[in-house]
């Protein structure tokens, strides 16, 4: 049997001592997670170098393991505390990094969206169009860009016609414009139902004439109505515009009906509102006159009716037209047309 002298023992302490301070080091200068656990593999593994010198121990007289066995077991723990203390701080460490580096703050509360919503011209849009579906009228819709046939001749103003110059528009050839009223749309809809009665319909749409001021625009908004049956008389046309703009505006304010011409329907005339910018006393926008003109109507000209395909012998109507952009100026006190496209949403917002 082979003996291990006092000087092994010492020799084993120390190289315990050795292996202690030498991992003690490592540990403290290690600088990521995966370091430290190749670590604690080199020296405390199956075949880590503690672990050899604990096996070394069967070699040892019995009364000398304990001390031998003691002294390793303490390094073990010291060696596993100091691990575990690097690792804990180290990951803290790589956790900040990250953070750091994502310069992300998911604890910050989100940026709220704003809610977009319908622009001021097409509320009011809407807003007339339920008061003429109410009253039992349809929605029609017809071409923009439309041919000289339907924007004038149809609803006769031949060639040459002075009332013409009232309209002047954007041509795209000499006999291709953009539309200058939404009353084309008269027409092709009595084309298309002939001779069918009651045609009770409105069109609202955009419209183009070369007109730009406080008060117009080269693009506008219109709405039409029209109303073809048995029997109609101005006086249902005034009952039915009297009805629209109680609902619109409320009973304040005033409504004139004024004598007018409009070669497409006779007799004609134009509806005034009293200003509710100035409430009647005169002012930029109603040109010091106290009233807005907001639509022109009268009783379909006999003539439209029989090259539509009607005949004016049977049936009569009426036809209406009014700018959406002037209503929403009356209703909301708008001084100057222009604010509703130049998307200024400092404007936009109040409505
Ligand atoms: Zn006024």
């Amino acid at each position: 049997m082979l003996f291990i002298s006092i000087d092994e023992v010492k020799y084993m302490l120390a190289k315990i001592e050795a292996i202690r301070r030498t991992a003690l080091e490592k540990v403290a200068a290690a600088s990521s997670s995966e370091e430290l656990e190749s670590l604690r593999v080199k020296y405390l593994g199956k075949k880590g170098e503690l672990t050899q010198v604990l096996r070394g121990m069967g070699a040892l007289q019995p009364e000398e393991r304990p001390r031998v066995g003691q002294k390793a077991n303490q390094v073990r723990e010291e060696l596993e505390a100091a691990l575990q203390e690097a690792k804990t701080a180290l990951a803290r460490r790589e956790q900040a990094a990250r953070l750091a580096a994502e310069k992300i703050d998911v604890t910050l509360p989100g940026r709220p969206f704003r809610r977009g919503y319908r622009h001021p011209l097409y509320q009011i849009l809407n807003e007339i169009k339920d008061i003429f579906i109410g009253l039992g009228f349809d929605v029609a819709e017809g071409p923009e860009v439309e041919s000289d046939y339907y924007n004038f001749e149809a609803l006769n103003l031949p060639k040459m016609h002075p009332a013409r110059d009232m309209q002047d528009s954007f041509y795209i050839t000499s006999e291709v414009l953009l539309r200058t009223h939404t009353s084309p749309v008269q027409v092709r809809v009595m084309e298309a139902r002939r001779p069918e009665i009651p045609v009770r319909i409105i069109a609202p749409g955009k419209v183009y004439r070369r007109d730009d001021d406080a008060t117009h625009s080269p693009m506008f908004h219109q709405v039409e109505g029209l109303l073809i049956d048995e029997r109609v008389t101005f006086g249902e046309l005034k009952g039915t515009l009297m009805a629209f703009i109680k609902q619109m505006f409320g009973e304040k304010l005033q409504v004139r009906f004024r004598p007018s011409y409009f070669p497409f329907t006779e007799p004609s005339a134009e509806v005034d509102m009293s200003c509710g910018n100035c409430d009647g006393s005169g002012c930029r926008v109603c040109s010091y006159t106290g009233w807005l003109e907001i639509l022109g109507c009268g009783m379909v000209h006999p003539r439209v009716l029989s090259m539509s395909g009607y005949d004016p012998e049977k049936v009569s109507g009426y036809a209406f037209g009014m700018g959406v952009e002037r209503i929403a100026m009356l209703k909301y006190g708008i001084d100057d047309l222009r604010l509703f496209y130049e998307n200024d949403l400092r404007f936009l917002r109040q409505f």
